[in-house]
């Protein structure tokens, strides 16, 4: 159909330096998460960038021309990825098209242990890739009225070796 626009989608942007930032770029697309098993280094909790691959805690869902299949492209480049097959990279944007699915364009969201969320959300209860977690608040939102609760609580091990979950070696 010719008169259709250009195809826009949504994706996760960089929305801001708040609380916790080491990424100096403005306004880059983030990074899919990269969990290891180290979620309290920050892994586990914050967002990478595509550009600097640096993480920030607040990303904002926008429109983006580019497509999902191109931003998948640049992020397997961005991770010094050499393998990475066409196939791959089709399967991670299905992927990431259902992940967005859930959200509307200006929300500010924020990661937690596999799994995204509105910062505002309320009583945030799921068992993520490493823990079972229980937030009537999510901590990144506490951490915008009191800076220290975000490393405080997911920055420590402790936190999450004790809420680890049980099919987890
Ligand atoms: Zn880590
Ligand atoms: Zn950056």
């Amino acid at each position: 159909m010719f008169w259709r626009k250009k195809k826009k989608q949504k994706f996760f942007f960089k929305a801001n330096d708040d609380v916790l930032s080491f990424c100096q770029c403005e306004n880059a697309p983030a990074m899919s998460e990269a969990q290891l098993d180290c979620p309290w280094c920050g892994c586990g909790w914050m967002i990478a960038c595509s550009k600097c691959t640096k993480s920030f805690v607040f990303a904002e869902v926008r429109e983006t021309d580019i497509p999902l299949i191109e931003l998948g492209r640049r992020e397997a480049a961005a991770r010094g990825l050499k393998t990475v097959t066409e196939r791959d990279i089709a399967e991670w944007a299905e992927g990431m098209a259902e992940t967005l699915d859930k959200f509307e364009v200006g929300d500010i969201v924020v990661y937690l242990d596999g799994a995204y969320w509105t910062v505002d959300s309320t009583d945030v209860q799921f068992d993520g890739y490493y823990a079972s977690h229980k937030f009537d608040r999510l901590p990144h939102a506490e951490a915008l009225d009191d800076q220290p609760r975000l490393r405080q609580i997911l920055g420590e091990k402790q936190y999450w070796f004790d809420r680890k979950r049980p099919d987890r070696e």
